[in-house]
């Protein structure tokens, strides 16, 4: 990419590949986040999502291809520095200290922040949980004493510390009662409106994933079969490009 253009792709993926040993799970991704951007990435168990997701943060290792943000390639660096340039996963099962406190995860999470970008006044304890006004009477307990919604709300903010421009989430929805799934989406709005996150998120709910982003991405195989704008979307396109409906021609 030439240095002087705008930088108007936050994060790419060209031709990316990732193995599980002799299983490849992701095959020859490519794909590009807009600033901004709210993308859903869909597909069935075992399609690959979380291993694309972990791929581009950098804990699991990519096979071939490159992973970009914001116009350099940090293919070759480990994960603690793609979060320092602004790259955050909230990854499946949340992984939260579950013996610290809410609060003392984030402040961990805070040391390994990066430098402060540009127009970015930072994120600290009282930004996030003016973000996410439910974790505030919760920054004194355990992580590991908090409901499944609680700790998505947790895991969340926990990223939020380390100055993210772009969020990969997995999974936003997996475990968590209904009324747990619309409180963590309210979060995610408000997250987008107010910071303007660009948002990199794994859904098994094709309705919520639909309504949420702006572009729908699904996954088979370790491929992208599908790449479209929500907005209008055929919810039946996006459920045959999901089990690989094939059309006679
Ligand atoms: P799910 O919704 O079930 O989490 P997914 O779309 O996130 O699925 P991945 O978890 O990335 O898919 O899995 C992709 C493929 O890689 C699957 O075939 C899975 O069995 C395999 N796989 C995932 N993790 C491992 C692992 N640690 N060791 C071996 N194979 C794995």
């Amino acid at each position: 990419m030439n240095p002087n253009e705008p930088k108007s792709v936050l994060l790419e993926a060209r031709n990316l590949s990732a193995s599980h040993g002799q299983l490849v799970a992701v095959r020859e991704v490519s794909l590009q986040l807009k600033p901004g951007e709210t993308v859903a990435l869909v597909g069935s168990n075992g399609a690959g999502k979380t291993t694309l997701l972990r791929t581009l943060a950098g804990v699991h290792a990519a096979q071939g291809g490159s992973v970009w943000l914001q116009g350099v390639d940090v293919t070759p660096q480990p994960a603690h520095r793609r979060v320092q340039q602004g790259l955050a996963l909230v990854p499946e099962g949340r992984r939260l200290f579950a013996d610290m406190t809410v609060r003392e995860n984030l402040l961990i999470a805070q040391e390994h922040r990066g430098r402060q970008r540009d127009g970015d006044a930072g994120w600290s304890i009282e930004r996030v949980v003016q973000a996410l006004p439910a974790l505030a009477p919760l920054m004194n307990r355990p992580a590991g004493a908090l409901s499944g919604g609680q700790r998505q709300a947790a895991a969340i903010a926990r990223a939020l510390m380390t100055n993210p421009t772009v969020l990969l989430i997995d999974e936003v929805s997996l475990g968590l009662s209904p009324r747990a799934v619309d409180d963590v989406y309210r979060h995610l709005e408000e997250l987008r409106r107010e910071a303007g996150t660009t948002l990199l998120l794994v859904e098994q709910d094709l309705g919520r994933a639909m309504a949420f982003a702006d572009r729908v991405l699904c996954l088979r195989e370790g491929r992208i079969v599908l790449a479209a704008a929500a907005a209008g979307l055929d919810r039946n396109l996006v459920t045959e490009a999901y089990f690989g409906v094939e059309h006679a021609t």
